[in-house]
């Protein structure tokens, strides 16, 4: 059971819930605050077995003072499910950059770190392109063990450096493994903290539940969390709850496509007509990732890129974020360069997100 409080309730307001709450044995509590730009809203969750949770009279709750509602919740992805139309869509904050409905942030970077050059290059090139969020891979979770496996944390350092340098406030960047997570604090810290961090699981490690939980138990990076290329979206989204079900809700759900040989000659089947399914079933923003979904560089005739092509499904479609990799050079990219973007498209590329998520918001009841 999800009880919200009214904006800004008050202590006593959650300290009725709770006595209301502890007269039913063996329901725990758990609590989740959303900070906004202007408020803070608090929700009461109430955890018990079903036999428990069926006795607890949810009309009586609804009358305790400042409580906004009540929503009784499936056992499925509880914290991020939507369960019920009129439940918001989850925000947040993170290193001055809002994570919502209510735009689309543009990620692109490198898919793997290789020169300090080609890091500086790319910084340059999104600061003059008006992007403050990237992607830059440092741990790659590759194929074969013996394709380049990614700088490591011995890269970190002047790769955090630069993003300061040139005004970049999050960084898209993959961790494989929970202690990857120590590295990074730790060169935000020897740099002083020039930028931020979100934490991402690639698709490899999306049931990787230890991981998971990892991520779920700090609460100073937000998650973003790759659908898994293989299981069915309901075992992503359950996959994803484990985030969620240790503290932290600071996720963003990402498509990146699905393994199959049917969305040849892409390098998986893209999945964007998921966008408008994974808002309506959580309250997650979600981000499409269409250089790992299209995978290649070819144009239709119209002269547009395949891979802009369903970025425009994923914008059109209301996403929040668009996940793309983009190299100095990307013939030398030691990663995916095949679908890697020249910095020369980012003018364009912002054109292109702004003039769709326009007529999505012209089209919809969403606006910015
Ligand atoms: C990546 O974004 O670099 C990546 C490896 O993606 P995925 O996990 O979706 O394959
Ligand atoms: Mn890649």
């Amino acid at each position: 059971m999800i009880i919200t409080l009214e904006p800004d309730a008050s202590s006593e307001t959650q300290r009725n819930v709770e006595a209301f709450a502890s007269r039913f044995p063996g329901v725990k509590l758990r609590l989740h605050t959303f900070e906004g730009a202007n408020h803070r809203v608090v929700e009461i969750h109430l955890i018990g077995t079903p036999q428990v949770m069926q006795t607890i009279p949810d009309r009586e709750v609804a009358t305790i003072p400042g409580v906004r509602g009540v929503v009784r919740v499936s056992t499925k992805y509880r914290l991020l499910g939507r369960h019920d139309s009129k439940m918001t869509g989850y925000r947040f904050d993170y290193n001055g950059v809002s994570f919502d409905e209510k735009q689309v942030h543009i990620f692109s970077g490198l898919c793997a770190v290789d020169t300090p050059q080609h890091v500086e290059e790319t910084m340059r090139a999104l600061q003059d392109n008006g992007i403050v969020t990237t992607r830059m891979g440092a741990y790659k979770p590759r194929t074969s063990p013996y394709e380049f496996q990614g700088l490591g944390k011995d890269c970190l350092p002047w790769v955090f450096e630069l993003a300061g340098k040139y005004g970049v406030k999050v960084i898209a960047m993959e961790v494989t493994d929970a202690r990857h997570v120590g590295e990074i604090e730790r060169a935000l810290e020897s740099t002083g903290n020039p930028t931020g961090v979100m934490l991402q699981v690639g698709t490899r490690n999306a049931q990787n539940f230890e991981l998971l939980r990892a991520l779920g138990q700090q609460k100073r990076f937000p998650v973003l969390f790759k659908r898994g290329m293989g299981i069915t979206l309901e075992e992503s989204l359950n996959a994803c709850e484990y985030v969620a079900s240790e503290g932290n809700s600071n996720i963003v759900f990402c498509l990146r496509g699905v393994k199959t040989q049917l969305g040849e000659p892409h390098r998986n089947l893209v999945d964007f007509a998921h966008v408008p399914v994974v808002r309506r079933l959580t309250r997650l923003p979600v981000c499409v990732d269409p250089s790992h979904s299209v995978g290649r560089m070819d144009a239709a005739p119209d002269g547009l890129p395949d891979i802009f092509h369903v970025i425009g499904q994923g914008v059109i479609a209301g996403a929040s974020m668009v996940l793309v990799d983009v190299h100095p050079d990307p013939k030398t990219a030691l990663c995916d360069g095949p679908q890697a973007l020249g910095l020369d498209k980012l003018p364009f590329l912002v054109k292109y997100v702004t003039t769709i998520r326009k007529a999505y918001e012209s089209l919809t009841t969403v606006s910015s």
